[in-house]
């Protein structure tokens, strides 16, 4: 039996997933690796063993564990969205004109996960972006970071969020996500095509998520366009943890299980009379409660 080589995923193609491997003279290659059984819970950013079956292909024996997962789901099932990630890179653009819920949901899903966001607004050479990033501002407030670009005319500003992490890229279709990564990494192309036929999943490649490696500590993941965030995922004590500015008054409430709808000496409640929390968070929290129970 051939022995365990340490790999990453750096594709995911839901069934069968390119795993990069070192040899032994320091090259990287890109091998083609199923799981064992039906299992398939496996996401791009991955830290797994493989084992050879044949030159090119290989079976994957043993994940890792991981420092952070992100999740996103539907009502359905909740699908892994990227591994190993310290960070979330949410691009909006100034036009077309963007869900503000899916932001929020992409925040409260990185909050989760416990890993930072980054919100880029993106396209801030079209439309009135001044008009969009004071839109946003109630997000700076909330401290996140916000960073208005121009991916076709300067990729710059962005490079210094991605240094030294290992982030993923998401957002809906149309927000500028392929440009941003073209940019990023030029001859992409070129690359994701070498790895797709690798694969043999070449018609897959608008649904798959693709690590590339920006430097030696940099990484970028970039994830299929999302129309829809799902959080059912999340169970009432994530959610209320997820609203990063309700944490200092959770467990304050007069009941234990304070639910923070209607109870009585409810911290929250009180918090949002003296200004501390947003009305409009806690009506999103509200309706998202409302949502998973
Ligand atoms: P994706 O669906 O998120 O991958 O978006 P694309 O990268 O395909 O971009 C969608 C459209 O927006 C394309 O026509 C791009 O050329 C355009 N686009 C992307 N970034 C910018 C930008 O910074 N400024 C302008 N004016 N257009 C952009
Ligand atoms: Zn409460």
């Amino acid at each position: 039996m051939t022995s365990l080589l340490d790999g990453l995923v750096v594709a995911s193609y839901g069934k069968r997933f390119g795993v990069e491997i070192k040899s032994d003279d320091g090259e990287s290659r890109v091998i083609s690796c199923v799981t064992r059984g039906k299992k398939t819970d496996l996401a791009c950013g991955d830290q797994v063993q493989v084992r050879m079956t044949s030159p090119n292909e290989a079976v994957v024996e043993k994940l890792k564990p991981r420092q952070s997962l992100l999740y996103r789901s539907n009502s359905m099932r909740s699908k892994m969205l990227a591994a190993n990630v310290t960070q979330v890179i949410i691009v909006l653009a100034t036009t077309p004109s963007f869900y503000e819920e899916l932001l929020n949901r992409c925040l409260l899903a990185a909050e989760t996960a416990n890993i930072r966001a980054v919100i880029v607004l993106n396209k801030c050479d079209l439309g009135d972006a001044e008009a969009v990033l004071a839109r946003l501002e109630p997000y700076t407030a909330l401290g996140y970071t916000i960073q208005a670009l121009s991916a076709h005319q300067d990729i710059t500003p962005l490079r210094q969020w991605l240094k030294g992490e290992v982030s993923v890229l998401v957002g809906q279709s149309g927000m500028g996500k392929s440009t941003i990564i073209n940019q990023l990494l030029p001859g992409l192309q070129v690359r994701t095509q070498e790895v797709s036929s690798v694969l043999d999943s070449g018609k897959h490649t608008t649904t798959a998520a693709h690590l590339y490696h920006l430097d030696a500590e940099s990484a970028l993941i970039d994830s299929p366009g999302l129309q829809e965030f799902g959080l059912h995922h999340l169970g009432p004590d994530e959610l209320e943890m997820a609203f990063r500015e309700f944490r200092p008054f959770l467990g304050k409430c007069r009941f234990a299980n304070c639910r923070h709808l209607k109870e009585p000496g409810c911290a929250i409640h009180e918090a949002v009379a003296s200004g501390a929390i947003a009305t409009r968070r806690l009506d999103y929290y509200q309706q998202l409660r409302g949502e998973i129970s």
